[in-house]
């Protein structure tokens, strides 16, 4: 049975993938877990970037079933519009028109019985793609990318982890960043999240609306302090007060910045760098190793 971890963050720009792919190369090269990196971060997927030698290694389209509307069928009789609340569907009974919205359709399927003159049928639209990357070194990352302009964020996220092998140790959930659905849905699996966030009054904002959802989805959390030594001790004063669990903190680094922006986060890491992100590696190996335990119990 896997151990999942969720890695997410309340604002983009906290260093969510360094520490994503920083902890999967440990978690993989110095422990020794078959690991698979789950890139949710749908819109702006970008953890196989930092990966060298790895190559994809199948893709297949992330679809979404649309009503269609046959007209000559159809009496205009509306109940279809009557019962979607998505006000996905638009019918013109002067012109014989009849169209559903496909960025507002949510797929419910409510018109398909709400119609009784059989002139609903369905058809599948492209939401986007999943792909699977593989290194040689034992390296598994699957990834979803929305097509432009999709506002289906979470039922891509859906499909994908449902792509997810299930021969894997650890499964790690690369989250999208802010607290909306598509983060429910890629932490609502996980045994564990880790929230990452930064010392700053943006970092503290964002970060007390994850701590709120964290909470609401009764989730075993902890939070790592990116850029730590940067802005001001707030955060550090709302973690005590809330008895939030500080997982770990990372330094901020300069040189660890423009490695970033070149796609490299492989082998460079300065030393105190990578020490604070060997001791989360550690604690994450301490909740696997329990995790097991506990499962062949
Ligand atoms: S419920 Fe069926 S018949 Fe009535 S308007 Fe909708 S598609 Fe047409
Ligand atoms: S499937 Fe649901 S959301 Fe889509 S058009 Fe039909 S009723 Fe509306």
């Amino acid at each position: 049975m896997a151990y999942n971890i969720a890695i997410a963050s309340g604002k983009g720009g906290t260093g969510k993938t360094t520490v994503a792919v920083g902890i999967y190369q440990l978690l993989l090269n110095k422990y020794n877990y078959t690991v698979q990196l789950v890139d949710c971060d749908v819109e702006e997927p970008n953890d196989v970037i930092f990966f060298e030698g790895i190559d994809k290694v199948w893709q297949e389209d992330a679809v979404q079933m649309i009503p269609t509307i046959n007209t000559d069928n159809c009496d205009f009789c509306r109940k279809c519009a009557d019962y979607c609340e998505y006000n996905a569907i638009t019918l013109i009974p002067s012109t014989q028109f009849a169209e559903i919205n496909t960025s507002l359709c949510h797929s419910c399927g409510a018109c398909l019985v709400a119609c009784s003159n059989n002139a609903i049928g369905e058809a599948p639209h492209k939401i986007g793609e999943i792909a699977q990357f593989k290194g040689h070194n034992g390296e598994l990352v699957q990834e979803g990318k929305l097509k432009v302009g999709s506002p289906m964020q979470t039922l891509l996220i859906k499909q994908l982890k449902k792509s997810v092998l299930l021969n894997s140790e650890i499964n790690i959930y690369d989250a999208p960043p802010g607290t909306s659905c598509s983060v429910v849905e890629s932490t609502i699996d996980a045994d564990y999240v880790l929230l990452v966030t930064e010392p700053t009054p943006f970092g503290l904002h964002d970060l007390k609306l994850a701590v709120n959802l964290m909470d609401d989805l009764k989730k075993d959390f902890g939070v790592i302090i990116n850029k730590a030594g940067l802005g001001s001790d707030n955060i550090y004063q709302f973690i005590r007060d809330n008895n939030v669990d500080l997982v770990g903190e990372i330094p901020f680094s300069k040189s660890m910045a423009s490695y970033y922006a070149v796609g490299d986060l492989s082998n460079k890491w300065p030393i105190h760098v990578e020490q604070s992100i060997n001791n989360i590696a550690e604690k994450l190996h301490s909740k696997v190793t329990l995790h097991e335990r506990n499962y062949h119990t």
